[in-house]
């Protein structure tokens, strides 16, 4: 998703440096002083600062890979395809770019220019100013109506965007939050860190974040189906039950709201409420490999179309400087299309082109592939965006069930919200905390400083 709009190196190698003490034995052989349930960026964060700390951990991850909502697919086009977030936001102070490993893996700023495309021609200057105009009076109102109430975007748009409209509409809605403006929350909208500044991995922002978690204790395929705090943590599995003094539980506000994760006792309401009004947007990669750059277009171009309803896309061309073309649905309209399946959504990006590039542009596809997060059973939709009125949710995330469980993931940052980066920082606050729970740690007694066998369980996926 791109929006128009900590940690230094010593820490990580302290991570991995803390981790052949810490390999995972199978789960049911704990009790573990920590549980991490959810191996996307969050649960990764949360691992390396347990691990680091230098207590007994298990992170388990429902799928067969980790990454979550941040994996690259290197299978399907040969080259890497990000299946969910691309874009590197602030890199200067987003916690993975600091963190990136030395060798294989190459961090670039994005350009930091955009096309627009109108009908079959691009947008002269002039047009392109009023269009960014129109997206900063939209932003700035946005900002004015959430000082005196929390209303819908929508309903705090000037009235005077004209041809404009239609286009801001996509860009700050389903391009930016994976919702249209009228479901989206202003005061949420109106804190969110501006993401001008952009970079892009090489590799993949999903290579980068498997990178991160290598070495880490991970049990893949270990769905949490039921979470019990009657007495201390107790996570079952369809693998066995594994008992922890604490958990931290990053899996997305769907897979909570959608009751997927039973909890015993049941959740406040308070919390409930929450993950409901903040429920996941829509946002969906559909992937074209053109043959021979037939659009003329530079590497990592973006491009948006001037729009005259919700029917529309944004691109990202020339992918790392590969043939892959990311065209890019999202809001009620990308929600309905992936609703349709995969096919119907190739051939709407075929038709979108072929509009704005004319018809034999089709002739040049010569791969496709969709993703379909509303699909995908451990996440369930895109990224966080709150409902209006439901800003002040994201706070009620970050506080502690009876003592022992803690939420962390995107939805639990109150501006880093719908990244990576967010995600990160949030698992690292997450354990911050149940660490302070935990207290010092004692010294271990001669036969436990043995280090256990090193697991190395993850990889980069290949879905
Ligand atoms: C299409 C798309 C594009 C995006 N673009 C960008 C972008 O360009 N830049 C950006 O910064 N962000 C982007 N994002 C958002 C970003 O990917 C997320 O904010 C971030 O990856 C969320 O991390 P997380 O750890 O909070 O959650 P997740 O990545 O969802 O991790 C939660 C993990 O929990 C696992 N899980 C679920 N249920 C269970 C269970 N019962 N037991 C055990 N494990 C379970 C899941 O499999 C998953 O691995 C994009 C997201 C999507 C979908």
């Amino acid at each position: 998703m791109a929006r128009l709009s900590r940690r230094s190196f010593l820490a990580a190698s302290a991570a991995l440096a803390a981790q052949p003490a810490l390999g995972a034995p199978a789960p049911g052989t704990g009790p573990y002083d920590v549980v991490i349930v959810g191996a996307g960026a969050a649960g990764v964060a949360a691992a390396r600062r347990v691990a680091a700390a230098g207590r007994r951990y298990v992170l388990i991850e429902a799928a067969d890979h980790v990454g979550g909502r941040c994996i690259t697919d290197i299978r399907t086009f040969g080259v890497p395809f990000d299946r969910g977030a691309h874009w590197i936001h602030l890199p200067d102070t987003n916690p993975l770019t600091k963190l990136t490993p030395r060798g294989g893996i190459e961090i670039y700023p994005a350009p930091a220019s955009q096309k627009v495309r109108i009908g079959r021609r691009y947008a002269r200057e002039g047009e392109l100013e009023d269009f960014l105009a129109a997206q900063v009076r939209a932003t700035r109102a946005i900002g004015d109506a959430a000082r005196k109430a929390d209303v819908a975007c929508a309903q705090a748009l000037p009235n005077d965007l004209a041809e404009w409209r239609s286009t801001v509409e996509f860009v700050l809605g389903p391009f930016a939050s994976g919702k249209d403006l009228a479901q989206l929350s202003a005061l949420d909208f109106a804190r969110a860190a501006e993401r001008y500044a952009n970079a892009f991995c090489r590799q993949g922002f999903g290579a980068l974040l498997a990178a991160l978690a290598e070495g880490l204790a991970v049990q893949l395929s270990t769905p949490a189906t039921t979470i019990d705090t009657t007495r201390n943590v107790a996570v079952e599995t369809p693998k066995g039950t594994i008992s922890a003094r604490a958990a931290v539980v990053t899996v997305s506000t769907n897979v909570i709201s959608g009751g997927r994760v039973r909890f015993v006792p049941d959740l406040p309401r308070r919390q409930l409420d929450a993950f409901g009004r903040l429920s996941l947007g829509s946002y969906d990669h559909i992937a074209l490999s053109l043959t021979g750059n037939p659009l003329g277009l530079e590497t990592d171009d973006l491009v948006f179309e001037k729009s005259a309803d919700t029917h529309t896309a944004a691109m990202l061309a020339n992918v790392s400087g590969s043939p892959l073309c990311l065209i890019e649905v999202g809001g009620a309209f990308g929600r309905d299309l992936s609703a349709q399946g995969e096919n119907a959504m190739v051939d709407f990006a075929g038709e979108w082109l072929a509009r704005l590039y004319g018809a034999d542009v089709k002739k040049s596809i010569d791969r496709a592939s969709a993703t379909r997060w509303n699909n995908d059973g451990w996440t369930l939709g895109a990224f966080s965006a709150a409902a209006p009125g439901g800003e002040s949710m994201r706070r009620i995330l970050s506080e502690p069930i009876r003592d022992a469980v803690w939420f962390a993931g995107e939805a639990a940052h109150e501006t880093l919200w719908g990244t990576v980066g967010g995600a990160w920082e949030s698992g690292e606050r997450a354990a911050d905390a149940v660490l302070r729970k935990l207290g010092p740690v004692k010294e271990p007694a001669p036969a436990e400083a043995r280090p256990a066998p090193r697991r190395r369980t993850n990889r980069t996926a290949e879905p």
